[in-house]
């Protein structure tokens, strides 16, 4: 029996999930999901900055446009980490496609004219 927290809403139910998957002390069916998802491959959304090169000391937000596996977030980290982008810079715009390979891509969230 596994016992979560359920962070899909403020209410937090504590959920538990037995070996099959059931599972209890959920107040709507999006507790069901995230618990099945949770305890069989977690997510998370990936948002972090990166280096605006043409502007001296500026960083872009960024962020995936996906949840990314939680044992990929470490190595994907790495590599948004080398990424730079030049200004201007729009919102949507990938600045990173199909990172490695999972159909994910990085994109920023913050417009620089
Ligand atoms: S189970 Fe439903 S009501 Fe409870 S925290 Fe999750 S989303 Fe919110």
């Amino acid at each position: 029996m596994k016992e979560l927290i359920c962070i899909v809403c403020p209410r937090g139910c504590i959920l538990k999930v037995d070996a099959q998957k059931n599972v209890t002390g959920n107040l709507c069916s999006r507790g069901i999901d995230y618990a099945i998802q949770e305890t069989t491959n977690p997510v998370r959304n990936l948002t972090t900055s990166i280096k605006v090169r043409n502007r001296p000391h500026t960083y872009v937000s960024v962020k995936t446009s996906a949840p990314v596996p939680k044992n990929k977030l470490l190595p994907m980290m790495e590599i948004i980490n080398g990424l730079t982008v030049a200004a201007p810079t729009t919102i949507g715009q990938i600045v990173k496609a199909n990172i490695m390979d999972l159909n994910i891509n990085v994109i920023i969230t913050k417009k620089i004219d």
